[in-house]
């Protein structure tokens, strides 16, 4: 798979190679899994209508507020408290306002006859003082109606406070009257035109079409299409009371959302209405609860100017259109299926996921002993041995070694050089199965010519008697067979290393090692077998046959090829192989490692 080996310009494919399983169970998982990929991928595809292409719309608003409201207010002349009704039409209680909003009056508080002048402020707080100290001349208070002159002087009875230049008399601080005096106006209503544009779909069309009935008021169920909304039902609508709003005044939002199917076969583009009030109606005293504002009706009285100020409460209404129109397009049917097949590899991404959970690791924990879990465990290693090959990062510290009396192989990180092979205690690798086809194409009858037919052959076992210990056999030796090494001292623990754990035979004496290992013929063979037409020198012969030994009793006792590159012989073989193939002149070079 190295991409670097292969020639750049050469036209090749590369595919992914899968392992088929015929596990029903598993099967059965994944088919569920794909059926239930295919319904969610259909559903989103239907309910959502992803096989469209939406885009955003543009509009224009146009409103008209009717009603009439009959107002009793209570003035003031003459020093005489006086009810004075007065009727209220559309231009005196809606306002012009900038957007798509309108403003409908439900509350005031008039000042009437201002004139610019000399006069007490208001009394408040800050505005009182008793002598001209308390009163600045030139002080602008932006909280305040006017100029300070730096006079203190009576306001009313005993009350003193700063005289300014302003419009006076002065706007009296009052609560907004309560009831309301436009409480009425909850039966105002309001048309709302709504033109809508999709520049993207070329399609335009309004919420007022020609048919419609002019005298209706829209209801949430029984006239949802009606564009005409009585005042006092859009507060219903969102849970408040006119009443209550008219007092302080408010905001209410009225939401036009245009959710369009502009395909011709499902063709609907019709407005949904909601309400929603945008002000903040927890709004304590202190935090200028409602919505207000000031103006003035200026007039000329014996030729001096002269105003009514009018503070002014009310609901500013703010109509928000939103929405998207779709329309089918192929580029976004494809954009849609093909986000969605990664959806398909969710099942073989689970599978896995138990697969990778339930093999042995999970399965011989200590909360799991290993028994009644233990055959779905073993099928689902099965499966992972056959899907993940684990490998070690190669490293010249890395070593395998495998005793004869122990099941499984040890690797070994041999960091620090100094202690001997044999001691290393090392990390238990599970030996590779025994592959039996490798086996069989070995020319074993090559071996022994004499075989008489008929007669039952006899493999010598290994025994378990301690064979006679080597004069020369070092501390470290549990086989009697193994020599010191001949490498310098620094590389010499390399090489310090028995067959065996414990006391015992050693495994040189055994019939595979003299049939598989020490048996020119078969080296001889396999040297051919490997190049058929290799001249076999008196020189290079042993060399050769040495070299073919060490790597048939790696390939034997440690399975494969990435481990025996690494395993280490124990001496006794080593020496064995030594003996049967020797070097004429020099020293044996020892392991050296491949990477
Ligand atoms: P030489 O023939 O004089 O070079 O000396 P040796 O008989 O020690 O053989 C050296 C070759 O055998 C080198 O290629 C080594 O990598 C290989 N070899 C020697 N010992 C081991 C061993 O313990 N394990 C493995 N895997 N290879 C070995
Ligand atoms: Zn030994
Ligand atoms: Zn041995």
């Amino acid at each position: 798979m190295l991409a670097c080996s292969q020639p750049p310009l050469r036209c090749h494919y590369k595919t992914v190679k899968a392992i088929h399983s015929q596990n029903t169970w598993l099967g059965t998982l994944k088919n569920l899994f794909m059926v239930g990929s295919f319904v969610y991928i259909c559903f989103a595809l239907v309910s959502d209508k992803r096989y469209q292409r939406k885009e955003p719309l543009i509009s224009s608003v146009h409103t008209k507020v009717k009603g009439i409201a009959e107002v009793r207010e209570e003035i003031i002349e003459s020093g005489a408290k006086k009810v004075v009704q007065s009727v209220f039409d559309t231009a005196d209680y809606t306002f012009p306002l900038q957007g798509n909003s309108f403003f409908v009056m439900t509350n005031f508080l008039k000042t009437e006859g201002q004139e610019q002048g000399l006069c007490p402020e208001y009394p408040t707080r800050r505005t009182l003082c008793s002598s001209d100290r308390g009163c600045k001349k030139g002080w602008m208070d932006p909280q305040s109606k006017g100029i300070q002159t730096g006079r203190c002087i009576v306001y009313k009875g005993n009350q003193k406070t700063c005289e300014v230049s302003a419009w006076c008399p002065i706007e009296a601080v009052e609560e907004a009257p309560r009831p309301a005096l436009l409480n009425s106006a909850e039966n105002f209503t309001v048309l709302i035109k709504n033109n809508i544009d999709f520049p993207g779909h070329n399609y335009t069309t309004r919420n007022f079409l020609p048919g419609l009935n002019i005298t209706c008021t829209f209801h949430k169920t029984q006239n949802p299409q009606c564009p005409i909304f009585r005042l006092g039902d859009i507060f219903r609508e969102t849970g408040d009371h006119f009443s209550d709003v008219a007092i302080q005044g408010g905001i209410m939002g009225i939401e036009i959302y245009w959710d369009c199917n502009l395909d011709r076969w499902f063709h609907r583009c019709r407005p949904k209405y909601s309400f929603r009030r945008l002000d903040d109606k927890t709004a304590s005293e202190s935090s200028y609860p409602g919505y207000n504002f000031r103006y003035a009706k200026y007039y000329k009285e014996n030729n001096v100017e002269k105003r009514t100020l009018i503070k002014v409460f009310g609901i500013r209404f703010d109509i928000l259109v939103f929405g998207t129109g779709g329309k089918f397009d192929i580029i976004q049917l494809i954009v849609f299926v093909g986000s969605t097949l990664s959806y398909f590899g969710l099942a073989t991404l689970f599978i896995d996921f138990l697969i990778n959970t339930y093999s042995s690791k999970f399965c011989r924990s200590s909360i799991y002993p290993c028994c009644k879990y233990c055959e779905p465990c073993s099928v689902n290693e099965y499966y992972y041995r056959k899907k993940c090959e684990s490998i070690v990062e190669p490293k010249p510290t890395l070593k395998y070694v495998s005793f004869v009396d122990e099941s499984h192989i040890r690797m070994v990180d041999q960091q620090l050089l100094g202690r001997s092979l044999q001691d290393v205690k090392g990390e238990k690798v599970p030996r590779p199965s025994m592959d039996f086809t490798d086996l069989s194409r070995l020319p074993l009858s090559l071996q022994d010519p004499h075989v008489t037919p008929g007669q039952p052959e006899d493999i010598q076992l290994l025994s378990e008697e301690v064979t006679p210990r080597h004069k020369d056999s070092p501390h470290w030796c549990q086989c009697g067979n193994c020599l010191p090494s001949q490498l310098p001292e620094s590389h010499r623990c390399l090489e310090e290393l028995c067959c065996r754990k414990k006391m015992g035979a050693c495994i040189t004496t055994s019939e595979p090692f003299r049939k598989l290992v020490l048996s020119r013929r078969v080296l001889q063979f396999l040297l051919l077998y490997q190049e058929p037409l290799l001249v076999l020198d008196a020189d290079s012969t042993n060399s050769q046959l040495r070299h073919c030994a060490y790597r048939c009793y790696a390939t034997w006792r440690f399975g494969s090829q990435d481990l025996a590159d690494f395993a280490i012989l124990p001496s006794c073989c080593r020496w064995r192989i030594r003996r049967e193939f020797p070097k004429s002149e020099g020293q044996y070079s020892g392991f050296k490692s491949p990477y």
